[in-house]
């Protein structure tokens, strides 16, 4: 058989040769790590997403110290348009930049001085695997020029017949081997026949069938040990796009990549890229596969896989909505990214989270396990650093998106820093802040729109001793008191009321005392505040103002 012939009747119009591209794409230089990101564009962007991400950008960008800064690009992964949703690529953008990712080449960069949009920047474009048709086009031209791939006219329905035979035979599935004979031995004249009949076709790698174990180094699990590829795999479908693992080589070779991030389940396919990157004469990148993000099931109590259709917090859209700050994020990432990552933040509490020095030999091969109470506490500590004027932007920012109702009154940016400040310089300061929406909540008594006495007063305390306790604190409240004078006067309304000064002795003689003046503060907790649980109570009420705590419990009164 004459390839090139053939080559010729299957790419009339591929005037291009690999050299071609070769020659148009620069050399990238010496020892920079260059990774990419190559989302599909389906609209929803995952944690998964932001885990990938957050190691090629680590990648990339940790030579920068040295001199040396790689580059990490963004690649739209859009051959298979039934999923391509309007605006995804912004989102995929615009959700990572969130989270402090920013890309330094690629799809939807904007050009200098304009807005993100569906530009491209960068020497290795284009960027959007839907405009690289004609380049997988060209090196699909080179493999049957080669006898390396060929037609492959089979039918669905025959494709579904040697599976059927496969299964029965308890045989691998797939064409390989003895399956793949018939279109592999197709003579010109009838490749040609088929075509000027329009019998759809796809072209195929023509495997070496080699299934000997191979080793190859991941990043990420060491040494890795598996057998060849056999299976003639589709590298170009029969509308002329290219499958997965076909773009794969063909881009990441062109565009430079040196490190391939990408998430496990890609591992089983590895034996096909290997060849696919051999029999096209490329240099292999280095493989990172990262672990599966994984969740301990609250019915089931076993680990499994984080679900879209189960687990909102999946999407990243979820922790933008609840506002968690992506400081946070971040830092619960690298704490199921790095093994070593929580010793080194112990060490160094106060350290930029970029100086700590990421390795992929530290990274988990096994399942990564996501839990969100470990995400809640990694949170109140890094919202804890964070100055109380930069949280209140960030709320407000928040609100602004998400909670439009409550932005104007957070627009008061001293009232708001002064209630985030509220117990942050003590010994042992208050953790109570972990995400915007459970922030709001908890400090929305401190706007009269939102106050609403959410408990009931204490069982030890009847009606009348609430009010009694109530009017009498009215009485001798004097707003410019100290926390201790502003305590003494409690502590007259509770004995005089025949409550227990000291708790504990109340605890001892129950029959001696109506109860104690935790019961008695708590009246008035709920009184100014609507709920028994809260910072320190003088604090609040000088942030809240005289006016605000008499008036609440002047109403209660009556
Ligand atoms: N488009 C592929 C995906 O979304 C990218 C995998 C890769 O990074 O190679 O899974």
């Amino acid at each position: 058989m004459d390839y090139n012939k053939l080559a010729e009747l299957l790419f009339p119009n591929i005037d291009k040769t690999p050299e071609d591209y070769e020659a148009l794409y620069p050399a990238r230089g010496e020892d920079r790590v260059i990774t990419r990101l190559g989302p599909s564009p389906t609209g929803f962007i995952h944690l998964g997403n932001l885990y990938g991400a957050f190691v090629d950008e680590r990648l990339a960008h940790r030579g920068a110290k040295a001199g040396n800064p790689g580059t990490f690009y963004l690649r739209i992964e859009d051959t298979d348009d039934k999923r391509f949703v309007e605006g995804a690529v912004e989102t995929i953008i615009n959700s990572l930049k969130f989270f402090g990712i920013t890309f330094d080449e690629g799809a939807a960069l904007p050009a200098p001085g304009q807005e993100y949009g569906t530009a491209e920047s960068g020497s290795y474009g284009p960027y959007f695997q839907s405009k690289r048709g004609p380049i997988y086009q060209t090196f699909a031209k080179k493999l049957v020029s080669e006898g390396k791939a060929y037609p492959c006219f089979l039918s669905e329905e025959e494709i579904a017949d040697i599976r059927a035979q496969q299964e029965a035979a308890k045989e691998t599935t797939g064409i390989y081997g003895k399956y793949a004979e018939k279109n592999r031995n197709l003579t010109y004249e009838e490749i040609e026949a088929n075509i000027s009949a329009g019998k759809p076709y796809v072209v195929r790698l023509k495997s070496d069938g080699d299934t000997s174990y191979f080793k190859i180094m991941d990043a990420v699990r060491g040494e890795v040990s598996m057998p060849g590829n056999n299976q003639d795999t589709i590298i170009l479908k029969a509308n002329g796009i290219p499958t997965y693992h076909f773009a794969h080589v063909i881009d990441d070779h062109l565009m430079g990549t040196t490190h391939v991030v990408r998430g496990e389940e890609w591992l089983m396919s590895l034996p096909i890229h290997v060849e696919l990157f051999t029999k096209l004469g490329f240099e292999m990148p280095v493989y990172c596969h990262t672990a599966v993000l994984m969740k301990v099931d609250e019915e089931t109590g076993n680990k499994r896989k984080l679900s879209k259709r189960k687990d909102p917090e999946l999407s990243l859209d979820y922790y933008r909505k609840q506002g968690y700050h992506p400081q946070a994020v971040k830092e619960y990432l690298l704490t199921i990214l790095n093994s070593n990552f929580e010793e080194w933040r112990m060490a160094n509490p106060n350290a930029d989270i970029d100086e700590f020095d990421f390795t992929t030999e530290k990274m988990s091969s096994a399942g990564a396990l996501f839990d969100l109470n470990k995400l809640n506490d990694i949170s109140k500590d890094v919202l804890l650093k964070i100055p109380a004027d930069e949280l209140a932007d960030f709320i407000l920012g928040w609100a602004k998106e998400f909670k439009p109702q409550i932005a104007p009154l957070l627009e008061d940016r001293d009232y708001l820093t002064r209630i985030l400040d509220l117990g942050r310089d003590e010994a042992k300061p208050r953790k109570d802040l972990i995400y915007a929406s459970q922030i709001w909540d908890f400090i929305s008594y401190f706007y009269d729109d939102y106050f609403v006495i959410q408990e009931r007063v204490p069982e030890q305390v009847s009606d009348e001793d609430a009010k009694e306790i109530l009017s009498r604190y009215l009485d001798t409240y004097d707003h410019s008191d100290d926390q201790s004078a502003w305590f003494e006067k409690i502590r007259t309304i509770t004995a005089d009321l025949g409550y227990a000064v000291k708790p504990k002795d109340y605890k001892k003689h129950p029959e001696e005392y109506k109860g104690s003046v935790a019961h008695v503060s708590t009246v008035i907790r709920i009184a100014v505040m609507g709920r028994s649980q809260s910072p320190d109570v003088w604090s609040i009420q000088q942030i809240l103002g005289e006016d605000k705590v008499r008036s609440r419990i002047s109403q209660l009164i009556g």
